[in-house]
């Protein structure tokens, strides 16, 4: 079987090579190598049948001409973190609206099963207590670069349930979140990460606003397997699916959790959101996802906590040749 996985170097996609690798896929890489790295790849790399190819989800002739002949495609080339999408507002928007649509074209016109990672941010600001996949989505202006961001990727949603409809190829749509794992980098915002490798540098925690909002973070180990399933079942198809974790945590709370778990001398810092991203963002209170359609489609059952998730990172980071990486 050959799978195609566009941000095969990403954080999660490198993960889900490893996984394809394991189960026998002759994997194929696409990644522009922007937010990702060949080192996510060095388990996969090697094994028989795999092949990166470094460029663009862009270059809608190379997405065609990798697509077709393949048997599964995973697309999960995305720009993605907080300072990325602030710093290239257009550039962000152009890959993530123009690169999912070239995939998924590519995908039906050769019927080829496709999966489109989507993620929580396109609930925006919707708070409740375990947002299901029918949820209302609630944004403020589209001049704010995170509602761009969660508008560009409800789109992308669209572009593959519309696809996915008239074509009649299986196609699923996974939100993802909050993932966390090793191999994630905090260099473009994400706050696990960041605060692990504050923690294990001993410099100061920076936790942005109050530090009352809260997260429930998922692991990567849990998410990945999943992904397969989804894809072998009919239900799950031109549906959107909720992944992620059950513990729910305030940013102020991993903080503590963090520096507890390290043993670290690091104070807790606050910062205002303005210092930390610029001016006019807007964070949201609070994002708990109900997974209970991904338990009735494919028993899924998240099994890694918070103490597990942080645990990783700081196993990965201990990890003979890794560097920790700048804050
Ligand atoms: N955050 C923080 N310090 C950091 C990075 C992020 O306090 O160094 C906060 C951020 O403002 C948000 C939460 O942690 O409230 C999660 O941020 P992340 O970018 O990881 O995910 P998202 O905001 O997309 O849920």
């Amino acid at each position: 079987m050959k799978a195609v996985v566009t941000g095969g170097a990403g954080f999660i996609g490198s993960h889900l090579c490893d996984h394809l690798v394991a189960l026998g896929y002759q994997v194929t890489v696409l990644d522009d190598l922007s937010t990702g790295s060949l080192e996510n790849l060095v388990h996969a790399q090697g094994a028989p049948g795999f092949r990166f190819v470094e460029g663009d989800v862009l270059d809608r002739g190379l997405v065609d001409s990798l697509i077709k002949g393949s048997d599964v495609v995973f697309h999960l080339a995305a720009a993605v973190g907080v300072y990325n999408i602030v710093d290239n507002p257009l550039r962000s928007l152009r890959v993530n609206l123009h690169g999912t649509e070239n995939v998924v074209e590519a995908a039906a016109a050769h019927r080829v099963p496709y999966m489109i990672a989507s993620t929580s941010e396109v609930y925006g600001k919707n708070d409740a207590n375990g947002l299901k996949e029918s949820d209302d989505r609630i944004y403020g202006p589209a001049t704010t670069s995170r509602w761009s961001y969660a508008a560009a990727k409800g789109l992308d949603e669209l572009v593959a349930y519309v696809h996915g409809v008239e074509s009649g190829v299986p196609c699923v749509i996974t939100r993802f979140f909050n993932i966390v794992g090793p191999r994630q980098t905090g260099r473009y915002g994400m706050v696990v990460p960041r605060f692990v490798d504050q923690a294990m540098a001993d410099e100061p925690i920076t936790v942005y606003g109050t530090g009352t909002q809260r997260r429930c973070f998922g692991s990567v180990f849990d998410v990945v397997p999943a992904l397969l399933p989804l894809l072998e079942t009919s239900e799950a198809y031109n549906q959107a699916v909720n992944l992620g974790g059950h513990e729910e945590v305030s940013i102020k709370g991993l903080a503590d959790r963090v520096v507890e778990l390290t043993g670290s001398r690091s104070p807790i810092t606050f910062i205002d959101y303005e210092e930390a991203y610029g001016e006019g963002y807007e964070d949201m209170q609070r994002r708990y996802p109900d997974t209970s359609l991904a338990a009735q489609l494919i028993g899924y059952r998240p099994e890694r906590d918070l103490n597990d998730i942080i645990r990783s990172l700081v196993e990965h980071r201990h990890a003979p040749g890794s560097v920790p990486e700048p804050a």
